[in-house]
């Protein structure tokens, strides 16, 4: 794995008229014509401002339109945490952001949750499309409460959130938060995001036994019975990626209510599919921070 050091990101990235140029070129290539005007020669950058200027006075703005447009922050910042949330295995809670940038809490939690939609957009953007060849299917428990004093009336079992998980061996991986662990919330996402005729290994939880039917071959595991591995059929790839998910939420966030669950889901995802070249993960989401129109 290459790895991108924070050495190599200082200096590529030193200041913000670095950045903004960085945020320049994602957006108008390695301009040599006003993108205004189209008279060709360099921009020049003008001081203090995050502008540039053509010959002929056009003065261009790579900045409106995305998520720095409003932003006070430095461009710098900005980047230094997009470098952590893209370098940083378990992800990087705000008050992390907050000691590492030095800005107020409320600033870091906001550049840590825009950030993260946009790299949900770029693993919708990135969409491998179904899994095929050989996948995992299970599903974990999130959150919620260990010791709870009294059961809710209506048969709430737990207030855990369920999220579900399909991984392509060797290839990409898709997260999502379900309703619940019957039939009706799993096995409409795998004949969404799974190949037909694709293997698929699960463990003997119920609803799986329709896979068949629906045109998988099916292979189970029989955890209540100990069995973890039959032959090449086991969930491991993806009790890994649970325990690391549940790992980095414990030590970054120290709460995940349901509804964001699914962006931290999404942002581990997006990590883990992109965990043999994080260089180029850094680069995607620079790309998509470059993009005008984005969501705030
Ligand atoms: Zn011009």
């Amino acid at each position: 794995m290459k790895q991108f050091t924070y050495k190599a990101f200082k200096a590529q990235y030193p200041d913000d008229d670095a950045c903004l140029q960085a945020i320049l070129e994602r957006r108008y290539g390695k301009a040599e014509a006003c993108p205004n005007c189209g008279i060709v020669g360099k921009l020049t950058k003008i001081t203090g401002r995050r502008a540039y200027a053509c010959k002929e006075g056009c003065h261009i703005y790579p900045c409106v339109g995305t998520i720095f447009e409003h932003s006070s922050t430095p461009l710098s910042q900005w980047f230094h945490a997009m470098y952590l949330l893209t370098a940083t295995r378990n992800g990087v809670a705000a008050k992390e952001l907050q000691r590492q940038l030095g800005v107020t809490y409320k600033c870091a939690w906001r550049i840590g949750h825009q950030l993260r939609i946009l790299m949900t957009e770029r693993a919708k953007a990135d969409d491998p499309g179904q899994l095929s060849g050989h996948v995992e299917v299970d599903e974990t428990f999130i959150g919620g409460r260990k010791h709870r004093t009294k059961k809710r009336r209506h048969g709430d079992k737990s207030s855990k959130t369920v999220v579900m998980g399909m991984v392509q061996r060797g290839g990409p991986l898709i997260g999502k938060v379900v309703k619940g662990t019957h039939t009706m919330s799993l096995i409409p996402q795998v004949m969404e995001n799974v190949a037909p005729g694709t293997t698929i290994s699960t463990d003997e939880w119920k609803p799986y036994k329709h896979l068949p039917s629906l045109g998988y071959t099916h292979f189970r595991v029989n955890h209540s019975a100990e069995e973890w591995v039959n032959g090449i059929h086991h969930t491991n790839t993806l009790e890994g990626f649970w325990s690391h998910l549940k790992r980095g939420i414990r030590s970054t966030h120290v709460s995940v209510s349901p509804q964001h669950l699914q962006k931290y889901v999404d942002e581990f995802a997006f990590r883990f599919n992109k965990r043999k070249e994080p260089a180029e993960m850094f680069n995607r989401l620079v790309r998509q921070v470059s993009r005008a129109e984005s969501s705030s």
